[in-house]
Protein backbone atom coordinates (compact mmCIF):
# COMPACT_ATOMS: atom_id res chain seq x y z
CA UNK A 1 0.00 0.00 0.00
CA UNK A 2 1.41 3.52 -1.10
CA UNK A 3 1.36 6.35 1.62
CA UNK A 4 -1.57 7.95 -0.37
CA UNK A 5 -3.40 5.07 -0.05
CA UNK A 6 -2.79 4.15 3.94
CA UNK A 7 -5.78 3.95 6.25
CA UNK A 8 -3.97 6.38 8.73
CA UNK A 9 -4.56 9.10 5.60
CA UNK A 10 -7.15 11.79 5.98
CA UNK A 11 -8.24 11.39 2.45
CA UNK A 12 -9.56 14.98 0.69
CA UNK A 13 -11.57 14.72 -2.14
CA UNK A 14 -10.60 17.06 -5.09
CA UNK A 15 -13.86 19.79 -4.18
CA UNK A 16 -11.08 20.01 -0.42
CA UNK A 17 -14.16 18.84 2.12
CA UNK A 18 -12.86 16.70 4.78
CA UNK A 19 -13.93 13.32 4.90
CA UNK A 20 -13.65 10.54 6.93
CA UNK A 21 -10.12 8.83 7.44
CA UNK A 22 -9.26 5.92 4.71
CA UNK A 23 -9.26 5.61 1.00
CA UNK A 24 -12.48 3.80 1.12
CA UNK A 25 -14.13 6.96 1.67
CA UNK A 26 -13.04 9.31 -1.10
CA UNK A 27 -15.93 9.66 -3.44
CA UNK A 28 -16.08 7.65 -6.52
CA UNK A 29 -13.57 8.70 -9.60
CA UNK A 30 -12.47 12.20 -7.47
CA UNK A 31 -8.70 11.75 -7.37
CA UNK A 32 -8.05 11.15 -3.25
CA UNK A 33 -5.61 14.56 -2.50
CA UNK A 34 -3.44 13.34 0.52
CA UNK A 35 -3.10 15.83 3.41
CA UNK A 36 0.37 16.68 3.98
CA UNK A 37 -0.91 17.50 7.74
CA UNK A 38 -0.97 14.04 8.17
CA UNK A 39 2.93 13.39 7.57
CA UNK A 40 5.75 14.43 10.09
CA UNK A 41 9.56 15.12 8.81
CA UNK A 42 10.29 11.74 7.89
CA UNK A 43 7.15 10.66 5.97
CA UNK A 44 6.91 14.01 4.03
CA UNK A 45 10.68 13.47 3.05
CA UNK A 46 9.50 9.61 1.98
CA UNK A 47 6.83 11.46 -0.34
CA UNK A 48 8.73 13.88 -1.74
CA UNK A 49 11.39 11.32 -2.94
CA UNK A 50 9.40 8.32 -3.56
CA UNK A 51 6.20 9.55 -4.79
CA UNK A 52 6.68 12.96 -6.49
CA UNK A 53 10.48 12.33 -7.21
CA UNK A 54 11.79 15.65 -5.48
CA UNK A 55 14.76 16.16 -3.02
CA UNK A 56 14.41 15.77 0.70
CA UNK A 57 15.21 19.56 1.73
CA UNK A 58 11.60 20.39 -0.36
CA UNK A 59 9.70 18.70 2.44
CA UNK A 60 11.67 20.80 5.27
CA UNK A 61 10.74 24.14 3.21
CA UNK A 62 6.84 23.24 3.00
CA UNK A 63 6.80 21.97 6.72
CA UNK A 64 8.01 25.81 7.41
CA UNK A 65 5.41 27.24 5.45
CA UNK A 66 2.73 25.19 7.08
CA UNK A 67 3.47 25.48 10.82
CA UNK A 68 6.09 28.22 10.90
CA UNK A 69 4.51 30.45 8.92
CA UNK A 70 0.78 29.17 8.77
CA UNK A 71 0.56 29.13 5.24
CA UNK A 72 -1.82 26.57 3.91
CA UNK A 73 -2.04 27.43 -0.33
CA UNK A 74 0.93 25.57 -2.09
CA UNK A 75 0.74 28.89 -4.44
CA UNK A 76 1.92 31.09 -1.43
CA UNK A 77 5.07 28.70 -1.07
CA UNK A 78 7.00 31.20 -3.28
CA UNK A 79 10.54 29.51 -2.58
CA UNK A 80 9.16 26.48 -4.43
CA UNK A 81 9.27 26.22 -8.14
CA UNK A 82 6.20 26.65 -10.22
CA UNK A 83 6.62 22.94 -11.76
CA UNK A 84 6.74 21.62 -7.58
CA UNK A 85 4.11 23.59 -6.52
CA UNK A 86 1.75 22.82 -9.40
CA UNK A 87 2.78 18.84 -8.79
CA UNK A 88 1.72 19.51 -5.35
CA UNK A 89 -2.04 21.23 -6.04
CA UNK A 90 -2.33 17.99 -8.30
CA UNK A 91 -1.84 15.65 -5.82
CA UNK A 92 -1.85 17.05 -1.89
CA UNK A 93 -3.43 19.78 -0.02
CA UNK A 94 -3.05 21.11 3.80
CA UNK A 95 -6.40 20.80 5.24
CA UNK A 96 -6.62 22.38 8.84
CA UNK A 97 -9.78 21.44 11.03
CA UNK A 98 -12.56 24.10 10.74
CA UNK A 99 -13.57 26.32 13.92
CA UNK A 100 -16.86 26.42 14.71
CA UNK A 101 -15.88 29.15 17.20
CA UNK A 102 -13.98 30.18 19.68
CA UNK A 103 -14.38 31.49 23.02
CA UNK A 104 -12.16 33.40 25.54
CA UNK A 105 -12.19 33.08 29.33
CA UNK A 106 -12.20 36.01 31.74
CA UNK A 107 -9.00 34.30 32.67
CA UNK A 108 -7.37 34.23 29.37
CA UNK A 109 -7.86 30.60 28.74
CA UNK A 110 -8.94 30.38 24.98
CA UNK A 111 -11.34 27.33 23.40
CA UNK A 112 -11.73 26.22 20.06
CA UNK A 113 -14.54 24.02 18.79
CA UNK A 114 -13.27 22.48 16.12
CA UNK A 115 -14.88 20.73 13.26
CA UNK A 116 -12.94 16.87 12.30
CA UNK A 117 -15.96 15.66 10.48
CA UNK A 118 -20.13 17.18 9.60
CA UNK A 119 -21.20 15.22 12.60
CA UNK A 120 -17.83 15.06 14.94
CA UNK A 121 -16.36 18.16 16.53
CA UNK A 122 -13.82 18.27 19.64
CA UNK A 123 -12.25 21.09 22.05
CA UNK A 124 -8.88 22.24 22.58
CA UNK A 125 -7.60 24.72 24.76
CA UNK A 126 -5.45 27.36 25.47
CA UNK A 127 -4.53 27.79 29.09
CA UNK A 128 -1.56 30.79 30.12
CA UNK A 129 -0.10 31.03 32.79
CA UNK A 130 3.30 32.67 34.19
CA UNK A 131 5.82 32.63 31.09
CA UNK A 132 4.22 29.64 29.92
CA UNK A 133 0.80 28.69 27.43
CA UNK A 134 0.11 25.29 27.25
CA UNK A 135 -2.50 23.53 25.13
CA UNK A 136 -4.53 20.74 26.05
CA UNK A 137 -5.43 18.56 22.74
CA UNK A 138 -7.52 16.02 22.07
CA UNK A 139 -7.25 12.44 20.21
CA UNK A 140 -10.10 10.73 19.46
CA UNK A 141 -13.99 11.86 19.25
CA UNK A 142 -15.19 10.43 22.34
CA UNK A 143 -13.54 7.89 25.09
CA UNK A 144 -14.05 4.17 24.80
CA UNK A 145 -12.30 3.74 28.46
CA UNK A 146 -15.80 4.81 30.47
CA UNK A 147 -14.36 6.24 33.55
CA UNK A 148 -17.32 7.10 35.55
CA UNK A 149 -16.49 10.77 36.63
CA UNK A 150 -15.47 12.00 32.72
CA UNK A 151 -17.80 14.36 30.73
CA UNK A 152 -16.24 12.58 27.48
CA UNK A 153 -16.64 8.95 28.48
CA UNK A 154 -20.08 10.20 29.23
CA UNK A 155 -20.44 10.53 25.76
CA UNK A 156 -18.97 7.39 23.91
CA UNK A 157 -16.99 6.46 21.38
CA UNK A 158 -16.75 7.84 17.97
CA UNK A 159 -13.48 7.62 16.57
CA UNK A 160 -9.77 7.84 16.78
CA UNK A 161 -8.50 11.04 15.15
CA UNK A 162 -5.86 10.84 12.44
CA UNK A 163 -2.84 12.89 12.91
CA UNK A 164 -3.93 15.37 10.70
CA UNK A 165 -6.61 16.65 12.99
CA UNK A 166 -4.46 16.14 15.98
CA UNK A 167 -1.51 18.54 14.71
CA UNK A 168 -4.45 20.86 13.50
CA UNK A 169 -5.40 21.27 16.78
CA UNK A 170 -2.02 23.03 17.73
CA UNK A 171 -1.68 24.81 14.02
CA UNK A 172 -5.30 26.39 14.80
CA UNK A 173 -4.60 27.45 18.02
CA UNK A 174 -0.40 28.49 17.10
CA UNK A 175 -1.88 30.62 14.08
CA UNK A 176 -4.89 32.15 16.37
CA UNK A 177 -2.16 32.94 19.01
CA UNK A 178 0.51 34.46 16.82
CA UNK A 179 3.05 31.74 17.74
CA UNK A 180 6.01 32.15 15.89
CA UNK A 181 8.30 28.67 17.07
CA UNK A 182 11.95 29.79 18.29
CA UNK A 183 11.05 33.56 18.32
CA UNK A 184 7.93 34.74 19.54
CA UNK A 185 6.24 31.35 21.71
CA UNK A 186 3.08 32.06 22.97
CA UNK A 187 2.44 27.98 23.26
CA UNK A 188 5.32 26.36 25.43
CA UNK A 189 3.74 23.26 26.41
CA UNK A 190 1.37 20.80 24.93
CA UNK A 191 -0.40 18.01 27.09
CA UNK A 192 -2.16 15.16 25.12
CA UNK A 193 -5.13 15.48 27.96
CA UNK A 194 -8.11 16.20 26.29
CA UNK A 195 -10.93 14.05 24.96
CA UNK A 196 -9.91 10.98 24.26
CA UNK A 197 -6.92 7.75 25.95
CA UNK A 198 -4.25 9.24 23.39
CA UNK A 199 -2.73 5.66 23.94
CA UNK A 200 -5.61 3.64 22.05
CA UNK A 201 -4.76 5.74 19.11
CA UNK A 202 -0.98 5.26 19.17
CA UNK A 203 0.34 5.67 15.93
CA UNK A 204 -1.47 8.72 15.43
CA UNK A 205 -0.67 10.61 18.51
CA UNK A 206 3.51 9.37 18.33
CA UNK A 207 3.11 10.46 14.93
CA UNK A 208 1.49 14.46 15.99
CA UNK A 209 3.82 14.74 19.16
CA UNK A 210 6.64 14.24 16.67
CA UNK A 211 6.14 17.16 14.47
CA UNK A 212 5.22 18.86 17.89
CA UNK A 213 8.69 18.54 18.63
CA UNK A 214 10.45 18.85 15.76
CA UNK A 215 12.28 21.86 14.94
CA UNK A 216 10.44 22.13 11.62
CA UNK A 217 7.44 21.60 13.46
CA UNK A 218 6.79 23.74 16.82
CA UNK A 219 9.91 22.84 18.36
CA UNK A 220 9.04 21.65 21.88
CA UNK A 221 11.24 20.22 23.95
CA UNK A 222 10.48 16.80 24.88
CA UNK A 223 9.26 17.02 28.09
CA UNK A 224 7.35 20.02 27.49
CA UNK A 225 5.25 17.93 25.76
CA UNK A 226 3.27 15.60 27.99
CA UNK A 227 0.97 12.42 27.19
CA UNK A 228 -1.34 11.51 29.60
CA UNK A 229 -2.98 7.75 29.51
CA UNK A 230 -5.57 6.08 31.95
CA UNK A 231 -3.14 3.29 32.29
CA UNK A 232 -2.87 1.40 28.92
CA UNK A 233 0.22 -0.75 30.41
CA UNK A 234 1.42 -2.41 27.15
CA UNK A 235 1.16 0.84 25.07
CA UNK A 236 3.09 2.75 27.95
CA UNK A 237 6.12 -0.01 27.62
CA UNK A 238 5.69 0.73 23.66
CA UNK A 239 5.46 4.43 23.77
CA UNK A 240 9.41 3.95 25.96
CA UNK A 241 10.75 2.27 23.07
CA UNK A 242 9.20 4.57 20.01
CA UNK A 243 8.69 8.10 21.97
CA UNK A 244 10.36 10.33 24.20
CA UNK A 245 7.93 12.48 25.76
CA UNK A 246 6.76 13.56 29.39
CA UNK A 247 4.44 10.52 30.69
CA UNK A 248 1.12 11.97 33.13
CA UNK A 249 -0.81 9.01 34.55
CA UNK A 250 -4.69 9.38 35.82
CA UNK A 251 -4.43 7.50 38.68
CA UNK A 252 -7.05 8.65 41.05
CA UNK A 253 -7.47 5.55 43.28
CA UNK A 254 -4.84 4.45 45.55
CA UNK A 255 -6.62 1.17 45.90
CA UNK A 256 -7.90 -1.27 42.99
CA UNK A 257 -11.19 -2.02 44.26
CA UNK A 258 -12.13 1.85 43.75
CA UNK A 259 -10.10 2.86 40.99
CA UNK A 260 -12.08 -0.39 39.00
CA UNK A 261 -15.49 1.53 40.24
CA UNK A 262 -13.68 5.10 38.52
CA UNK A 263 -11.80 3.47 35.76
CA UNK A 264 -12.90 0.01 34.12
CA UNK A 265 -9.48 0.06 32.56
CA UNK A 266 -8.21 -0.93 36.24
CA UNK A 267 -9.76 -4.71 35.97
CA UNK A 268 -7.42 -5.10 33.02
CA UNK A 269 -4.50 -3.31 34.15
CA UNK A 270 -4.62 -2.86 37.96
CA UNK A 271 -2.52 -0.45 39.68
CA UNK A 272 0.13 -3.37 40.42
CA UNK A 273 0.70 -3.58 36.49
CA UNK A 274 0.75 0.41 36.00
CA UNK A 275 3.02 1.02 38.66
CA UNK A 276 5.81 -1.56 37.10
CA UNK A 277 4.82 -0.20 33.73
CA UNK A 278 5.68 3.93 34.96
CA UNK A 279 8.45 2.73 37.06
CA UNK A 280 10.23 0.95 33.45
CA UNK A 281 9.50 4.08 31.70
CA UNK A 282 11.07 6.28 34.73
CA UNK A 283 13.93 4.25 34.72
CA UNK A 284 14.28 4.07 30.48
CA UNK A 285 16.47 7.75 31.14
CA UNK A 286 17.93 8.56 34.24
CA UNK A 287 16.59 11.82 36.01
CA UNK A 288 13.15 11.37 34.69
CA UNK A 289 9.81 11.65 36.61
CA UNK A 290 6.58 10.73 36.27
CA UNK A 291 3.20 12.72 36.71
CA UNK A 292 0.26 11.28 39.09
CA UNK A 293 -3.15 13.13 38.41
CA UNK A 294 -5.86 12.59 41.14
CA UNK A 295 -9.28 14.13 40.74
CA UNK A 296 -10.55 14.85 44.13
CA UNK A 297 -14.10 13.78 44.27
CA UNK A 298 -16.23 14.43 47.52
CA UNK A 299 -16.91 11.17 49.37
CA UNK A 300 -14.90 9.19 47.14
CA UNK A 301 -11.47 9.43 46.99
CA UNK A 302 -10.69 12.75 49.48
CA UNK A 303 -10.02 10.80 52.90
CA UNK A 304 -7.38 10.78 55.21
CA UNK A 305 -7.32 7.06 54.26
CA UNK A 306 -7.01 7.45 50.45
CA UNK A 307 -4.04 10.41 51.02
CA UNK A 308 -1.90 7.63 53.70
CA UNK A 309 -2.30 4.98 51.12
CA UNK A 310 -1.61 7.36 47.79
CA UNK A 311 1.77 8.93 49.52
CA UNK A 312 3.02 5.35 50.24
CA UNK A 313 2.31 4.59 46.38
CA UNK A 314 4.08 7.32 45.47
CA UNK A 315 7.09 6.97 48.25
CA UNK A 316 7.46 3.08 46.49
CA UNK A 317 7.40 4.77 43.01
CA UNK A 318 10.12 7.18 44.07
CA UNK A 319 12.09 4.13 46.02
CA UNK A 320 12.06 1.90 42.94
CA UNK A 321 13.16 4.44 40.38
CA UNK A 322 15.66 5.92 42.47
CA UNK A 323 15.10 9.30 42.80
CA UNK A 324 13.17 11.65 45.55
CA UNK A 325 10.11 13.55 43.99
CA UNK A 326 10.60 10.86 40.56
CA UNK A 327 6.51 11.12 41.37
CA UNK A 328 4.71 14.11 40.94
CA UNK A 329 1.29 14.18 41.97
CA UNK A 330 -1.40 16.83 40.84
CA UNK A 331 -4.48 17.37 42.69
CA UNK A 332 -7.46 18.08 40.59
CA UNK A 333 -10.36 19.46 42.31
CA UNK A 334 -13.64 17.44 40.25
CA UNK A 335 -15.19 20.24 38.13
CA UNK A 336 -18.83 19.07 38.45
CA UNK A 337 -20.93 18.83 34.74
CA UNK A 338 -24.32 18.44 33.99
CA UNK A 339 -25.79 15.09 34.59
CA UNK A 340 -22.72 13.39 36.80
CA UNK A 341 -23.18 11.83 40.39
CA UNK A 342 -19.72 13.35 41.27
CA UNK A 343 -18.82 16.16 43.55
CA UNK A 344 -16.14 18.64 44.33
CA UNK A 345 -15.02 18.46 47.81
CA UNK A 346 -15.21 21.78 50.12
CA UNK A 347 -11.97 24.02 50.21
CA UNK A 348 -11.17 22.33 54.23
CA UNK A 349 -11.10 18.81 52.71
CA UNK A 350 -8.80 19.56 49.61
CA UNK A 351 -6.73 21.29 51.99
CA UNK A 352 -6.37 18.79 54.81
CA UNK A 353 -5.67 16.51 52.07
CA UNK A 354 -2.95 18.12 50.19
CA UNK A 355 -1.52 18.67 53.48
CA UNK A 356 -1.72 15.19 54.35
CA UNK A 357 0.59 14.48 51.52
CA UNK A 358 2.92 17.89 52.30
CA UNK A 359 3.48 16.32 55.84
CA UNK A 360 5.08 13.34 54.49
CA UNK A 361 7.77 15.34 51.95
CA UNK A 362 5.64 15.12 48.64
CA UNK A 363 4.57 18.11 46.54
CA UNK A 364 1.19 18.10 45.17
CA UNK A 365 -0.27 21.17 43.86
CA UNK A 366 -3.43 21.63 43.41
CA UNK A 367 -4.66 22.83 40.31
CA UNK A 368 -6.52 25.90 39.87
CA UNK A 369 -9.61 25.54 38.06
CA UNK A 370 -9.08 27.52 34.31
CA UNK A 371 -11.62 28.69 32.27
CA UNK A 372 -14.64 27.59 34.06
CA UNK A 373 -16.52 30.85 32.58
CA UNK A 374 -16.26 28.89 28.94
CA UNK A 375 -16.94 25.44 30.48
CA UNK A 376 -13.02 24.85 29.41
CA UNK A 377 -11.99 23.54 32.64
CA UNK A 378 -10.28 20.08 33.24
CA UNK A 379 -12.66 17.25 32.71
CA UNK A 380 -15.33 19.68 30.57
CA UNK A 381 -14.46 19.09 27.83
CA UNK A 382 -17.56 17.67 25.20
CA UNK A 383 -16.97 18.96 21.78
CA UNK A 384 -20.31 16.95 19.42
CA UNK A 385 -19.86 13.20 19.57
CA UNK A 386 -21.75 11.03 17.18
CA UNK A 387 -21.73 8.11 19.38
CA UNK A 388 -21.15 4.64 17.54
CA UNK A 389 -21.37 3.35 21.18
CA UNK A 390 -24.71 4.57 22.12
CA UNK A 391 -23.43 5.51 25.68
CA UNK A 392 -24.86 8.07 25.80
CA UNK A 393 -28.38 7.71 25.46
CA UNK A 394 -27.46 4.70 27.70
CA UNK A 395 -27.06 6.75 30.58
CA UNK A 396 -29.44 9.63 29.48
CA UNK A 397 -32.13 6.73 29.69
CA UNK A 398 -31.08 6.02 33.12
CA UNK A 399 -30.69 9.33 34.83
CA UNK A 400 -34.05 9.58 33.26
CA UNK A 401 -35.51 6.37 35.02
CA UNK A 402 -33.94 7.13 38.53
CA UNK A 403 -35.68 10.39 38.01
CA UNK A 404 -32.87 12.60 37.38
CA UNK A 405 -29.14 12.76 38.92
CA UNK A 406 -28.07 11.31 41.89
CA UNK A 407 -26.49 13.74 44.36
CA UNK A 408 -23.04 12.82 45.51
S1 LIG B 1 -10.90 10.13 31.87
FE1 LIG B 1 -9.74 9.96 29.97
S2 LIG B 1 -9.67 7.75 29.59
FE2 LIG B 1 -11.31 8.07 31.08
S3 LIG B 1 -13.19 8.26 29.81
FE3 LIG B 1 -12.37 10.34 30.18
S4 LIG B 1 -11.13 10.75 28.35
FE4 LIG B 1 -11.44 8.53 28.47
Amino acid sequence: MSDTQAPFLTIIPADGDAVASGAASAQAGAVPLTNIFDFDRARLERFFEEELGEKKFRAHQVMKWIHHRYVTDFAEMTDLGKALRSKLEARAVVHAPQVIFEKKSNDDTQKWLLGMDAKNAIETVYIPDKGRGTLCVSSQVGCALNCSFCSTGAQGFNRNLSTAEIIGQVWVAARALGNVPHQQRRLTNVVMMGMGEPLANFDNVVRAMSIMRDDLGYGLANKRVTLSTAGMVPQIDRLAQESDVSLAVSLHAPFDELRTQLMPINKKYPLAELMDACVRYALRKKGESVTFEYTLMKGVNDQPEHARALVALMKDFDRRVQMKDAAKINLIPFNPFPGTQFRRPDDVTIRSFQKLLNNAGMIAPVRRTRGDDIDAACGQLKGQVADRTRRSATIRKRQESQGGVRAG
